[in-house]
């Protein structure tokens, strides 16, 4: 049974067909985090029931979720990024998409071995992300409490390939 207020924000999770490439089914969340009550509901529920010292927010979508939910909690925020814009890097771990491949680098400096970390995305789809965030966090010795999303693309069996627990506030 779902709190009256995510279901309301899963009405606003838009399905945009045919993004980025023919065949996928977008969900966009902009107009969620757009409406202040969507935005404070998905924000309390990331992580809720979970300690952790810090959360690290895929980018870009999990920045905003990330950030919001590190300031709700306490907590200080990294942002595991895309290649090309950090300055100084930590480490990488390249990985495959459904189309193509892609890669995640953690910036220098942020991440002590033994924290315990809160992964935010916005959307689960084949895991290959959350999976590459959790091995370059675990190299950091760093300890995953969960990987936690807005959204679950069930059919595409992501769970199984991320090492961490995941956390889905909503499921289709
Ligand atoms: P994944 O396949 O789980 O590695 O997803 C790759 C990244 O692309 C995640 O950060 C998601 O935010 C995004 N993504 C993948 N598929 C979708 C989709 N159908 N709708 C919205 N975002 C998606």
């Amino acid at each position: 049974v779902l709190h009256p207020a995510l279901e309301q924000a899963a009405r606003l999770i838009r399905e945009v067909p045919d993004f980025p490439e023919p065949g996928i089914l977008f969900r966009d969340i902009s107009p969620l985090l757009a409406d202040g009550e969507a935005f404070a509901a998905v924000v309390t529920a990331l992580g809720d029931g979970l300690e952790f010292d810090v959360v690290a927010g895929v980018e870009a979508r999990g920045f905003l979720l990330g950030a919001a939910v590190a300031h709700a909690r306490g907590t200080g925020v990294v942002g595991l990024r895309k290649p090309g814009k950090l300055p100084e890097v930590a480490d990488r771990v390249d990985y495959q998409l459904e189309y193509g491949s892609a890669s995640l680098e953690l910036p220098a400096a942020t991440i002590s071995a033994g924290q315990r970390v809160l992964v935010v995305d916005d959307v689960l789809a084949t895991g290959g992300t959350l999976r590459a965030a959790c091995e370059l966090l675990g190299r950091a010795g760093a300890k995953v409490v969960a990987s936690s999303v807005v959204l679950e693309l069930t059919a595409l069996g992501g769970r199984d390939r991320v090492d961490s627990d995941v956390q889905a506030l909503l499921a289709v």
